[in-house]
């Protein structure tokens, strides 16, 4: 079995970005870009379930996300980076070199070796799980009001959630909105207090306690919600045209426990301000180690820092 100099997990924005820097080095990446699913642990990352991006720099007039991970993917194939629409099951990076699993994580041989690795495997929004909540996004429902709020000028909006970022991105929408709801399925919020006062004295947010969105209306857009009061059973509708889930997000880091440094709530810990990993020569980039700002172009920009302490530190590695 060959040994790879690096191989780049996952095809995000990060991943991708990876992939272009260490192709144009001559270090012929391969990248497991990961495999269909509805969810957004997929090949091209959250940007594969998002209608137009405006905010991607170099774009005048937006790109639909699909269409922009189409091309960070086929940029990336043309400087020679191999790309296998695979996913990691298991890796091993007790020893170098470092030893990746697709497949059966069973199998006793690894699939892949090599000298480096990066991580870029995303993140992805926890969703309500609603019938039709996948299909409308990027149809009236999102999980980002910095990359969609614009879309929602002068509409009546609700957000889904009890902590600080329901709270910063129901202050945040309403820029655009002309009503922002929060509806909480608990009467107190999780959102830290001086967040809490910001939003309570917010006259254009609005509050529904104790509870949850159990249907979302509409085929092709969204044209309404029904609601339940959790401690009445009782339901009702709400006439809205937008709704940002806000209940946090999880890291795709499953497979890296017990083998890199990771927070209580799974995020790959690096070594700020570099991508390093507490395991030398594995590199993290992207929202698999972000939690503040999430945005493609800043999982663009440490994908291209992962690639240059990658490339770096193999050097050093030859030396
Ligand atoms: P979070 O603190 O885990 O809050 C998630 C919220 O969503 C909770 O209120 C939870 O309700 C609710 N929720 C969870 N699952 C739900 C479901 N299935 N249906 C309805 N509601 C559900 O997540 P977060 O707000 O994304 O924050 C994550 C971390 O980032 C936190 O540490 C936060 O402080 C930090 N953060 C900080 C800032 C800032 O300081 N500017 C901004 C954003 C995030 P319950 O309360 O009932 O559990």
């Amino acid at each position: 079995m060959s040994v790879h100099e690096v191989i780049i997990l996952g095809s995000g924005p990060a991943g991708l970005t990876a992939a272009i820097y260490t192709a144009r080095a001559s270090l012929q990446p391969l990248v497991l870009e990961g495999e269909p699913s509805s969810t957004s642990d997929q090949p091209g990352g959250q940007l594969m379930l998002t209608t137009e991006v405006e905010n991607f720099p170099g774009f005048q007039d937006g790109i639909m996300g699909p269409e922009l991970m189409m091309n960070f993917r086929g940029q990336a194939a043309r400087f020679g980076a191999k790309i296998e629409t695979v996913k990691a099951t298991r890796v091993d990076f007790s020893e170098r070199p470092f030893k990746v699993w697709v497949g059966d994580p069973e199998a006793a041989e690894p699939t892949y070796t090599a000298k480096s690795i990066i991580i870029s495997t995303g993140a992805q929004s926890l969703m309500l799980n609603l019938e039709n909540e996948t299909e409308l996004i990027g149809h009236g429902v999102s999980t980002c009001a910095t990359c969609d709020g614009f879309f929602f000028r002068d509409h009546d909006i609700v957000v889904v959630g009890g902590g600080d970022s329901a709270i910063e991105e129901a202050s945040f929408l309403t820029k655009f909105a002309s009503t922002v709801t929060i509806v909480h399925r608990r009467d107190e919020l999780r959102a830290s207090k001086i967040m809490q006062e910001r939003a309570f004295a917010n006259p254009k947010i609005k509050f529904i306690w104790d509870t949850e969105v159990k249907e979302l209306k509409g085929a092709d857009k969204l044209e309404g919600l029904v609601i339940e009061n959790r401690k009445t059973g009782e339901r009702s509708d709400l006439d809205v045209t937008g709704l940002f889930v806000a209940i946090g997000h999880r890291p795709n880091t499953d497979i890296f426990k017990g083998q890199v440094a990771m927070k209580d709530n799974g995020y790959l810990i690096t070594e700020a301000p570099s991508t390093r990993t507490s395991v030398e020569g594995v590199f993290a980039s992207g929202d698999v180690q972000d939690e503040t700002y999430r945005q493609a172009i800043t999982a663009a920009g440490s994908g291209c820092a992962a690639a240059i302490d990658a490339e770096r530190w193999l050097e050093a590695q030859h030396s």
